[in-house]
């Protein structure tokens, strides 16, 4: 009695291959909560593509890539000296501090393979442009496979000079590149400086535009598991509210685990909706909150804050009410979802 993600595998999967085919060199992101499908499920997608690398998020993350994927794995988030890792020379590490460009050098054994971020207009990890100096004396002790640029998503479109920019510095600073690895270029951006810098292996990393699409190439759905006729007045749920009128109490499959609720989903463009759904995550709600479930057409108000795994709408009278076991769209954001389960068609 869960909540499904029914995915249209044919049509899912021939959205990713032309998404492969207009970012030649595509370094496929499998990270977080696998963009609602599970970075498992990710991982042998990328596998079926043929991808020789795929990109995990953190160190947690590749042991359950690496038991589906037989690439390369690099791991997105920056090393520190904190992480744990059982064997460090598996993954391609990004170094984004002088220091642990340093730290992760060996003396002895084989070289650790890296790739060297650096801080762009994005200013969340990398090594600054002041201290790119620094770098080649650093550069013995590793593998250094190239450099990585992690790109603001809004000037998407607009990111060649600031591209360009880093090239220009890197080159300046006599440090070698042969490799970049980019995030957030468009396919137009990647052929443009594929073309001006042949020399150059470009790779860009894509997580969402390779596996989300809102075409209906998958669609949410959650169970009926109780309807409970009330009249108005009636008590219900934990807090024992009283429901605002005749109708039912609808139980719904899905919440606050499943990540129900937690958040508004983004295209509620309505700021007054958006905030409602918002107070409903914080289980703190004192008045009505929008749910994501559609029921004769509609969204329903949920009766009361989200379960772990339940949800509870109130349906009032003059509305066709479901019967336990048919299945209603749910809203989701599926980056912010955790499915029961996913089911192939
Ligand atoms: C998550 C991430 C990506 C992929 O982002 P999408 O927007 O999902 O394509 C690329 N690069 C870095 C550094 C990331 O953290």
């Amino acid at each position: 009695m869960p909540l499904t993600l029914y995915v249209d595998g044919d049509r899912w999967r021939a959205h990713q291959r032309s998404v492969v085919a207009s970012f030649p060199g595509i370094v496929p992101v499998c990270k977080g909560n696998g963009y609602g499908f599970g970075n498992a499920r990710l991982a042998a997608e990328a596998q079926a593509l043929g991808a020789d690398l795929i990109a995990v998020g953190t160190y947690e993350e590749v042991p359950a890539a690496a038991e589906v994927f037989d690439g390369e794995i690099l791991v997105l988030s920056p090393w520190r000296p904190f992480v744990e890792i059982a064997d460090k020379h598996p993954v391609i590490h990004t170094a984004s501090r002088l220091a642990d460009l340093e730290a992760l050098a060996e003396p002895t054994g084989p070289k650790p393979r890296v790739i060297i971020e650096l801080l762009t207009s994005m200013r969340r990890h990398g090594i600054p442009a002041a201290e790119l100096d620094q770098i080649a004396p650093l550069l013995d002790g590793v593998d250094s496979l190239g450099w990585a640029l992690h790109l603001p998503l809004t000037t998407a479109g607009a990111h060649g000079a600031e591209v360009e920019r880093w090239i220009g510095l890197l080159r300046a600073a006599g440090l070698p590149l042969e490799r970049l690895f980019v995030s957030h270029v468009t396919s137009a951006e990647l052929a443009s400086l594929s073309a001006k810098h042949p020399e150059l292996t470009i790779r860009p990393r894509i997580g969402t535009a390779l596996w989300l699409k809102k075409d209906q190439l998958y669609r949410a759905q959650a169970h009926v598991l109780d309807v409970h006729p009330v009249k108005r007045g009636d008590r219900f749920g934990y807090r024992q509210r009283r429901v605002p009128g005749d109708g039912s109490i609808v139980v719904v499959a899905g919440g606050t685990a499943n990540g129900i609720a937690l958040e508004a989903p983004s295209h509620v463009a309505d700021l007054r909706t958006r905030a409602k759904v918002l107070a409903a995550s914080g289980l703190e709600a004192a008045g009505r909150a929008l749910s994501p479930y559609t029921i004769a057409g509609r969204r329903r108000w949920f009766a009361e804050p989200p379960h772990q795994q339940v949800s509870m709408i109130f349906v009032p009278s003059n509305i066709a009410v479901p019967a336990v076991g048919d299945e209603l769209d749910v809203n989701v954001g599926m980056t912010l979802t955790t499915f029961d389960r996913i089911v192939f068609s």
